[in-house]
């Protein structure tokens, strides 16, 4: 018997983009450089891929945790259609577990994943159509993917960007680039901007929030996004004790210097206690003007300091229905695959284990 098809506005499990079957009976997903190998049942470090049956696929599609329309410039980025506004969305999952991280609840999002999987979600679907739809009724010129990792939503993410440009929108995707050459190269012909982090050009930084990442896994990411044609501007949030040196913040003015250009900007953005940082202090503003003057004294002309913000987090204001002109109960029905083919079952709930 023929399943049922979903339909425009039912949420399904779409198959990840990059995959590739391993000779043990695993899978690979390609999207980030976790590389995570999954048998049956398992999901990635991210929870946000599944295999099913040697077959992996996006279990957060379309499902947006946080929506917030806002200058581009809260980005931050500065230096690409300034004055503009953009429509900021996110999902659950990411592919690090950063100790300050202020978006903890929608980015992890474990239990928000855990849901999906057991076919109990109320979370919000939004189909691509329908995001680029409400971008335009708001008047936003570009639609922003941040909040967490987007690598790990790349199948939303390109199918969004893709309408979003058709409709003359421009698009900003907000990474800490741990991101595969294979997924750069299907996404940057599709986005317009990078707003990229650089945490540290300390491996054992890296190490602590996602063990397999190395600096240069990140810096030659960033680099090769500004060689595929993609507006660069780099982040680094500078936490008290962790990356605050104004050596290694030196260090990092002369990389994006030598590798995007004297003009590149550099953000540099105040630490907020959070989470298990949350014993920090806030980061002083003489630290931020510091790292400003080495940055200045490496010959970095596009330098700016947020002295009042932490990071583009998402704010809880107007509920997600409101944005798309939706009635809350429809847009928040209980969400159970369309495709009809996981049964009583579900999608299995089994977590990442490293292969
Ligand atoms: S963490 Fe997620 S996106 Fe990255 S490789 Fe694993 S399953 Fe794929």
């Amino acid at each position: 018997m023929s399943r049922p098809r979903p339909g425009p506005r039912e949420y399904r499990l779409v198959e990840t983009r990059l995959q590739q079957p391993l000779s043990n009976g695993r899978t690979r997903c390609n999207l980030c450089l976790w590389r995570c190998g999954l048998h049956h049942g398992a999901r990635g470090f991210c929870q946000a891929h599944v295999n099913r049956h040697g077959t992996l696929y996006n279990l957060s599609y379309g499902i947006l945790s946080a929506i917030e329309l806002g200058p581009i410039e809260a980005k931050p980025v500065r230096h690409y259609r300034p004055g503009t506004r953009v429509l900021s969305v996110g999902s659950y999952g990411c592919n690090f577990r950063c100790g300050g991280c202020h978006n903890l609840e929608i980015s992890w999002g474990v239990e928000a994943l855990d849901q999906l999987a057991r076919g109990e979600s109320t979370a919000a679907y939004v189909p691509p159509e329908e995001l680029v739809q409400a971008a335009r009724r708001h008047g936003a010129d570009g639609i922003a993917f941040t909040y967490s990792e987007p690598a790990v939503w790349l199948e939303y993410v390109l199918d969004v960007a893709t309408l979003a440009r058709g409709a003359g929108l421009y698009t900003v995707y907000v990474s800490n680039s741990f991101v595969t050459d294979e997924a750069l190269e299907l996404l940057a012909p599709a986005i317009d901007v990078l707003c990229s982090d650089i945490k540290s050009l300390d491996d054992a930084f890296y190490r602590a929030i996602c063990p397999p990442a190395r600096v240069a896994d990140v810096l030659g990411a960033i680099e090769k996004a500004h060689r595929l044609g993609v507006h660069v501007e780099v982040r680094t949030n500078v936490i008290p004790g962790r990356n605050d040196d104004a050596g290694m913040l030196g260090e990092i003015a002369a990389w994006i210097r030598d590798r995007l250009g004297a003009d590149a900007p550099w953000h540099l953005t105040k630490f907020f206690p959070a989470y298990k940082l949350a014993h920090l202090p806030a980061t002083p503003s003489e630290t931020l003007e510091r790292a400003r003057a080495a940055a200045h004294a490496a010959g970095l002309r596009r330098v700016y300091v947020y002295d009042d913000k932490g990071c583009d987090c998402a704010r809880e204001n107007l509920p997600v229905a409101a944005w798309l002109g939706r009635e809350p109960a429809e847009l928040h029905a209980t969400k159970k695959c369309g495709g009809g083919c996981c049964g009583e079952e579900g999608v299995l709930l089994k977590k990442y284990e490293k292969a």
